[in-house]
């Protein structure tokens, strides 16, 4: 049975939502789309600081899932595509969600997200019969707008992998198993985009097709289910947080076998962060069937010839930057004063190292402190020098937007050469390190 959530449980978590949307736009991480002209629903526009933290997750997804592999190859398809490519691979006919409006108010509203199917949650009234609704994106190509003009903006990036299988059959020459991994941006016509960056119109995917023989589904799937996690402690998610749920038939999509969806305890409660499918050979038959190219592969050694089945873990990016940001957000009592941080891992923290002169008023500090920075800038690229306002704000700026190091220059660096001060951002603590000794003591802690 669901365990009912007190009003005062159900307070916190909107709290920590409004916390943290409001410390993004602040602190520019994120903010809404178009917001000068009153935003455009289920769009956010990256500040400098959430491209930095995008880019970090980016990096360690490509590094973990291309860099450091000899099995997968990486692509950069175009978001649109020929309108047969949806045809085959079923979107154009059945990627819809159940729509109802509400009689009275005219809201619109997802039918399998209601608790009340007849009763519309905004105003109490009737709701009418539920339609489906296409979530794709419709455009026309070219200067004419006809049946024959139509493209979308593609919904996930996996199908631009599996169109591109023959071109990667004879550029590359792999052997199965091997895999191709894309980033790209997604669009979804959702019917209620909600949660911030969870449930938006535009939004970016990581995504793996990984072909196989058929016999090695299984083992391959299990693979990736290990993959998976291992990517979520990457990025320094708090894996207890993490639940994986075996999608039961009947709730599959189309193309599924089997599905784990990987589940994350959001602020507004458990939700899909990820999925992991085993797709079969449905696409590549598909694409074969509906572009009459042959997509099949042939074996060398078995001299087997054969359509490869394929396993998909899907990451959405941005979901990973809000399970990020809401783990991250903490608040608590130092040196007798309350205090906002976000505990971000230092793998995916927009700055590492914060710089600063002690006083902003003495050129010998400021000199030093600038020549330090320099250095470390060097070797940890994601430092920032900051000299403005006494140091007890440069600190709380800094924690806020989750620095996990401060290094201070004082006057005991110039005139004893006792080295700087470093700051650790979670306890408070600062530790004396000598000039020498500085660059290897924080590449060891951020490592
Ligand atoms: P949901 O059930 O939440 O609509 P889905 O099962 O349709 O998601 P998939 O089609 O499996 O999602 O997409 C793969 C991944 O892309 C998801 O696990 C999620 O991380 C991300 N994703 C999907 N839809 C959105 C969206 N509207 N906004 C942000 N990320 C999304």
């Amino acid at each position: 049975m669901l365990k009912k959530e007190t009003a005062a449980q159900m307070n916190e978590k909107t709290d920590v939502m409004d916390a943290v949307i409001s410390l993004a736009k602040r602190r520019g991480f994120i903010f809404q789309g178009s917001e000068i002209y009153g935003g455009l629903a289920g769009t956010w526009d990256y500040g400098p600081l959430g491209v930095a933290l995008k880019n970090n997750v980016r990096r360690l997804w490509w590094k973990r899932f291309v860099d450091t592999r000899d099995d997968m190859f990486g692509l950069d398809a175009a978001i649109l595509m020929n309108q047969n490519a949806w045809k085959a691979s079923g979107h154009v006919s059945g990627f819809s969600d159940p729509l109802v409006e509400c009689k009275k108010c005219q809201h619109r509203f997802r039918a399998d997200q209601l608790t009340d199917p007849k009763k519309c949650p905004d105003c109490g009234g009737q709701l009418g019969e539920a339609r489906q609704f296409n979530m794709m994106f419709k455009t026309h190509v070219g200067a004419t707008q006809d049946e024959t003009s139509i493209s979308y903006l593609r919904p996930e990036t996996a199908q631009g992998m599996f169109v591109n299988f023959k071109n990667i059959l004879d550029s590359q020459h792999p052997k199965l198993p091997f895999g191709l991994a894309q980033i790209g941006k997604a669009f979804r016509n959702e019917i209620a985009p909600r949660d911030f960056l969870f449930r938006a119109r535009e939004f970016e995917q990581m995504e793996i097709e990984y072909f196989v023989h058929p016999k090695d589904w299984e083992k391959v799937f299990a693979h990736f289910q290990e993959e998976v996690k291992a990517f979520i402690a990457d990025v320094g998610l708090d894996v207890s947080k993490v639940h994986e749920l075996e999608v039961p038939d009947g709730d599959r999509a189309h193309y599924s076998k089997r599905t784990i969806d990987f589940e994350f305890d959001f602020p507004f409660g458990r939700k899909e962060l990820y999925g992991l499918a085993y797709r079969t050979d449905f696409d590549l038959k598909q694409h074969s069937e509906f572009s009459k190219v042959d997509l099949s592969y042939y074996d060398e050694e078995t001299k087997e010839r054969f359509i490869p089945h394929c396993i998909e873990p899907s990451f959405g990016l941005d979901r990973t930057v809000l399970a990020i940001l809401t783990d991250a957000y903490t608040e608590d009592t130092l040196g007798g004063e309350t205090r906002t941080y976000l505990k971000l891992s230092p793998s995916v923290a927009p700055y590492t190292v914060a710089v600063f002169p002690l006083l902003r008023n003495k050129p010998q500090l400021v000199e030093k402190a600038r020549e330090i920075f320099k250095m470390i800038k060097k070797t940890i690229p994601a430092a920032i020098f900051d000299d403005n306002g006494n140091i007890g704000k440069r600190y709380r700026r800094q924690d806020e937007i989750g620095t996990p190091f401060c290094v201070t220059i004082d006057f005991d660096t110039i005139e004893k050469g006792a080295g700087v001060t470093v700051r650790d951002r979670d306890t408070g603590k600062q530790e004396r390190v000598t000039e020498n000794e500085l660059i290897s003591f924080l590449t060891q802690k951020i490592k």
